[in-house]
């Protein structure tokens, strides 16, 4: 990963929509500024007796369009900055999907895989008892991202409800289905990604069967996005995670790697493919990219090498501004994270939807309803970016800073 400061690449992003839309600064100066940002050091007693501080961090960017919203995320270089970044993606991305919620994030600069059960368990209670005093059903709601899961959810759904007196389901999303879960919550975010996968594709008259697709990250939802496009025919020719990446031009067998791969990574699994370094998983042969594990992966300095004619952004902040530049110069294709990796919180919307009124949906319709707003909003970007003559992020960015800048002009600034 480069050096990148993902909330400046956030605010140069903004203010290149803000001139296209001929605002003034004091349109959307505002936004350029996460509305709060906590910073806390939680300390956990670790099972040989030691006491570690971890730093953690909870930063809601906007709450003018409804509480905030955002993952969680359990990572050693989690920083304030990437967070900040975070939540402001996050802003956007409810304002592009069209669903009543700010934006938010959350992290701890922490690697998981070296803590016990027990330790990660008290690590999430104790850093969700500091972050109580400002998230809430209708505050701020936070939700699985890199590294946390179903379980983490349901520590940090008790640990609130043990300090709030009563269960509050609808404080979390992306809950075990026990808990209050939604059908199709945890499949949500590549769900997405593979319905805006096939709709543009679909609409450059291009077909999905045997699309070569490259998916770096094979994590929730780059596991699943893969599963589900190859399911739907298309190739999928490589993939990689934080331990290897395997190239087939032949195509992988998607479902016998996660049969392999298990909770594991992808280092242990044997299927036909040769091992690449990691980085190069990004300038191989393919007609469709789709990043999805961190920030800053597609630069200046690999731009120029991408083969792919299509990206898809199923991470959040992948490719850098300079590196959507170049992309673009090239011709190259690129779907944006505040729409293709949005299935994730439009679903979780869902969830807390269904927690407000204490039903439950089936899973047909959650996934219906959700790709109706993932298209809608994929159609509304296209129109603005043809008519415009501008990128699909940029496209993206200006729907999202009218919407968020018009309610803000609404409601006007307190006192
Ligand atoms: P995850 O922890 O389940 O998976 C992350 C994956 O990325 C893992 O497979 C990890 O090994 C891999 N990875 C890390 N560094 C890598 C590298 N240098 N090269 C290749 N692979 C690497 O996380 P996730 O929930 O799947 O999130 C992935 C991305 O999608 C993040 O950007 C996240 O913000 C975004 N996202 C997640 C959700 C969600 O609901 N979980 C929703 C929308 C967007």
């Amino acid at each position: 990963m480069s050096n990148y400061n993902p909330f400046e690449q956030f605010q140069a992003n903004l203010d290149m929509a803000a001139q296209a839309l001929g605002y003034s600064r004091d349109d959307y100066e505002t936004l350029r500024h996460p509305e709060r940002e906590l910073t806390v050091y939680i300390p956990v007693e670790m099972d040989n007796g030691s006491i570690q501080v971890f730093k953690g961090f909870r930063v809601q960017h906007s709450t003018v369009r409804g509480p905030g919203k955002g993952g969680i995320r359990f990572h050693p270089r989690t920083e304030l900055d990437e967070v900040k970044a975070l939540a402001g993606w996050m802003s956007l991305k409810c304002a592009v999907a069209g669903i009543p919620y700010g934006g938010a994030k959350g992290g701890i600069c922490v690697d998981p895989t070296k803590l016990s059960k027990g330790e990660l368990e008290r690590l999430t209670r104790r850093y969700t008892s500091m972050i109580a005093p400002i998230i809430g059903v209708q505050n701020d709601i936070p939700a699985p991202d890199v590294n946390t899961n179903e379980q983490i959810m349901a520590w940090m759904m008790d640990t609130y409800s043990m300090l709030t007196g009563s269960t509050v389901h609808g404080v979390v999303t992306g809950k075990p289905l026990a808990l209050g879960g939604s059908l199709g919550r945890k499949e949500s975010a590549g769900r997405g990604v593979m319905f805006i996968t096939k709709a543009i594709v679909e609409k450059m008259d291009i077909k999905i069967q045997g699309l070569r697709i490259i998916v770096q990250g094979f994590g929730n939802v780059g596991s699943t996005t893969a599963r589900l496009l190859s399911q739907q025919g298309a190739k999928i020719v490589g993939i990689s995670d934080v331990s290897c990446a395997i190239y087939n031009e032949d195509g992988i067998d998607i479902a016998e790697v996660i049969r392999q791969k298990g909770d594991g990574l992808l280092d242990k699994v044997s299927v036909k493919g040769k091992r690449i370094p990691l980085d190069d998983i990004l300038t191989a042969e393919c007609d469709v990219l789709i990043p999805a594990a961190l920030e800053n992966q597609i630069i200046d300095t690999n731009a120029n090498d991408i083969k792919a004619k299509i990206i898809v952004e199923a991470a959040n902040g992948p490719t850098s501004v300079e590196a959507d530049k170049i992309l673009a110069e090239r011709g190259i294709l690129v779907m944006p994270d505040i729409l293709a990796n949005a299935g994730g919180v439009v679903v979780s919307y869902f969830e807390w939807v269904q927690n407000l009124q204490s039903l439950m949906w089936e899973e047909a319709e959650v996934n219906q309803r959700m790709k109706k707003l993932l298209i809608t909003a994929l159609d509304k970007i296209v129109e603005v970016a043809e008519s415009k003559n501008v990128t699909y992020r940029m496209a993206a960015y200006m729907i999202a800073l009218k919407s968020l800048s018009m309610t803000m002009k609404l409601r006007g600034i307190f006192p």
